[in-house]
């Protein structure tokens, strides 16, 4: 009997792997987790509770309820600076499960599509899984983690029917500037391509420069994935949304109904209220990943490791090419001999080698500590003999 070979021939997580090898050690530093360490916030928990209790339990429409849709084309107006009407917003079970579904709507088996390395592993996945040929362009240190125009038309072929951005990026921390977000909507124009934007971390951002690429569109081929996961502290709920032009959100919604019927009722009406949290709810969270960044950056600059210093997301891209050892077994030993979990590099893609993610969803003490005992593995291997 067969299976699905896309499917089967998924990967394992490379961050799995780490994650289990330190699952339940209260001995271990976990740097490796990327989810927040805050727990949701409690008018989001009651709100949830109390529409269970008031007996919304049942199914909604596909798309999700109309007093949620409403409040995200507000938020998406005030906080990404680009107009949708609430119909053209659908909701998804996670961001995960949006960028699955939009992806669904936009592609057909065979055609192409532009993923960045390193990247988020289920990128790749939910390609294979729709039969789709990925090409990967790289992210280096030396441009910043963010997309070089020729490297993309080096990879781009007739076939290729949309380019992946993911902005703030999990695992690098990048942001693309406006004038690049500009120049590669003006590739995706000129080779036809639909942009699929993850934002999934769009209010964790450090520096003011994010920008999303749908607030420059001006044909109609940005579709854009939003979460509750990071901003919120909501992992578990297991809600995201797209936006998308009006005839794509029609077919996106159609695709959604097969695949979910619709979003578990109560965690909607938690997202309205997360939605009308007071403004420091999610400040206070970013001021926390933004000091806790200050201080890894920081140490890691005094032991001469070089780090990227990220302007989203809450995740630190260390340079562990000194220790000259592959990721995965620097990680490894990291946990044997320094206690300390975090994600190799190779787990994001080829693109990795050479790296690890910190993850800054742990207390500032946890990631000093764990910075100077990465730092301190990384210059002993680097000292010994060739
Ligand atoms: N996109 C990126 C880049 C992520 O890192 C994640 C989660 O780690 C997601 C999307 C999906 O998050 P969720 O499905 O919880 O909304």
């Amino acid at each position: 009997m067969q299976v699905n070979a896309a499917a089967a021939a998924m990967p394992p997580s490379g961050i799995r792997e780490i994650m289990n090898a330190a699952w339940g050690r209260s001995d271990v530093l976990h740097l490796e987790v990327g989810e927040p360490d805050f727990p949701t916030p409690a008018a989001v928990v009651a709100a949830a509770h109390e529409a269970a209790m008031a007996g919304r339990t049942g199914y909604t429409p596909t798309a999700g309820i109309p007093a949620l849709r409403s409040a995200l084309a507000a938020k998406v107006r005030a906080r990404n600076g680009f107009s949708v009407e609430p119909e053209q917003i659908v909701l998804g079970n996670g961001g995960a499960q949006a960028l699955q579904a939009s992806l669904t709507a936009l592609t057909e088996p065979g055609d192409g599509i532009l993923l960045p390395d390193p990247a988020w592993p289920n990128f790749a996945m939910m390609s294979a899984l729709l039969g789709l040929e990925s090409a990967h362009y790289p992210l280096t240190m030396a441009g910043g983690f963010v997309p070089e125009l020729s490297d993309l038309e080096g990879l781009v072929t007739p076939k290729t029917r949309v380019l992946l951005l993911n902005s703030p990026s999990n695992p690098l921390g990048s942001v693309i500037d406006r004038d690049r977000m500009t120049r590669l909507l003006e590739f995706a124009a000129r080779h036809e391509l639909w942009v699929l934007s993850d934002e999934c971390y769009d209010e964790i951002t450090f520096d003011g420069t994010a920008v999303s690429p749908a607030a420059l569109d001006t044909d109609g081929r940005v579709v854009t994935v939003f979460s509750f996961s990071k901003t919120y502290a909501m992992t578990g709920w297991r809600l995201g949304y797209a936006t998308a032009p009006p005839e794509v959100a029609q077919v996106l919604a159609k695709a959604q109904e097969p695949l979910i019927s619709c979003i578990n009722t109560p965690t909607q009406y938690a997202g309205l209220a997360a939605l009308e949290s007071p403004p420091e709810v999610v400040a206070n969270m970013v001021r926390a990943y933004r000091q806790r960044r200050d201080t890894v950056v920081g140490l890691l600059d005094e032991w001469g490791l070089p780090v990227f210093r990220p302007a989203g997301a809450f995740y630190a891209w260390v340079d562990v090419s000194a220790a000259r050892l592959d990721a995965r077994e620097l990680a490894l030993q990291l946990l044997a001999e320094e206690q300390v979990a975090v994600a190799p590099g190779t787990a994001f893609g080829r693109g990795g080698q050479g790296f690890v993610r910190l993850s800054l969803a742990a207390s500032e003490e946890t990631l000093a500590e764990g910075s100077v005992r990465l730092a301190r593995l990384v210059e002993r291997l680097a000292a010994r003999p060739r």
